[in-house]
């Protein structure tokens, strides 16, 4: 049995586990997909302190090596919930389970898709959730964003140097995303911005080849693009938690900045808690405090 569990090895969760190994405690990591979670995604950070313009690939490696150093352990399977049994936790996947004194949550969030018919399908042929992964491939091709947000517009920045025209599309008139982003926009000449308007449709054969949008009057019009790429935002990666501790109606994991769940051991820390302010710095910073407050509650066991 590990000292300290950890779910998640994004931000959050790479953090905790750096903290409890300084603190000479036993950590295993257990991780569903790759090391590094959202931040991945992201083509360069402009607000993480002392790292300006760092790769969201290089951010992610830096901090998995650091904790691989430290003595963390890493394993990988999708955790299906937790039991409190035997003074600990016991976390299954579908091929193992996993124990630890204490329990810390990082499990973050995923993308939130649009819902429309076909976009499943064509996931992986034209319809992206990641432009650093799939940018290169729309080379010289016209490509489409929809979103608002820090994800939207960083991600149409990011696709103006590869893409022959970026449409931006967003159903409000102004962008929610930081302004020194926005403002960035104006000085891609290939950026074209299609504000008040919805995606309310996919044009697809084998692969996407345009998109319907509904425009502020209601009128529908076809874009033809070759990649669309939705940044619609997030919705919490916490599923298998449900019942098990209390979530909010969102799904949240409800947590203070303590970290602390309602279930005494078992801390939650990243994105996918109630929290005002979901970025990286505050994602790192859960990990410290969820990890101190996990090496604390080992200690009183
Ligand atoms: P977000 O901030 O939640 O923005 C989502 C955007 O998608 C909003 O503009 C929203 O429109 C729009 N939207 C939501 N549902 C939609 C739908 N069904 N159809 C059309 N549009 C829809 O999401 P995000 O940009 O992915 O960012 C998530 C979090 O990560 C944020 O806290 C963000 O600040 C953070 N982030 C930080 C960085 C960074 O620090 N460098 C980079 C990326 C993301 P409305 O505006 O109308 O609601």
């Amino acid at each position: 049995m590990h000292d300290v569990l950890v779910i998640g090895a994004g931000t959050a969760g790479l953090t905790a586990a750096i903290y409890a190994r300084r603190a000479s405690k036993s950590v295993l990591v257990l991780e569903a997909r790759g090391f590094g979670g959202q931040i991945l995604n992201t083509p360069a950070i402009w607000n993480y302190p002392a790292e300006p313009g760092i790769s969201g690939f290089d951010f992610a490696m830096k901090l998995y090596s650091q904790a691989e150093t430290l003595g963390a352990e890493f394993a990988f399977g999708t955790a299906s919930g937790f039991r409190a049994e035997d003074g600990g936790f016991t976390v299954p996947t579908a091929d193992a389970e996993y124990r630890g004194r204490s329990l810390i949550i990082a499990t973050g969030t995923s993308h939130r898709g649009l819902g429309l018919p076909g976009e499943e399908a064509l996931t992986g042929r034209g319809v992206s959730f990641c432009a650093t992964c799939d940018g290169a491939l729309y080379k010289g091709r016209d490509v489409a964003v929809v979103g608002g947000g820090n994800t939207a517009v960083s991600d149409a920045l990011y696709l103006s140097d590869l893409a022959a025209t970026v449409w931006l599309i967003h159903r409000r008139d102004s962008f929610r995303a930081d302004p020194a982003d926005v403002a960035l926009l104006g000085r891609k000449e290939n950026i074209r911005l299609l504000l008040g308007t919805r995606v309310t449709g996919l044009v697809a054969e084998d692969k996407l080849s345009a998109v319907v949008l509904t425009g502020p009057e209601g009128r529908t019009s076809e874009l033809p693009v070759a990649g669309l790429f939705i940044a619609v935002g997030m919705v919490p990666a916490t599923g298998a938690f449900e019942g098990l501790l209390e979530l909010d109606p969102s799904g949240y994991i409800v947590a203070g900045e303590d970290c602390r769940t309602s279930v005494p051991g078992v801390f939650a820390a990243g994105d996918g808690r109630t929290k005002d302010v979901r970025q990286l710095v505050t994602a790192a910073a859960d990990g410290a405090v969820a990890a101190t407050a996990a090496v604390r509650y080992v200690n009183s066991l």
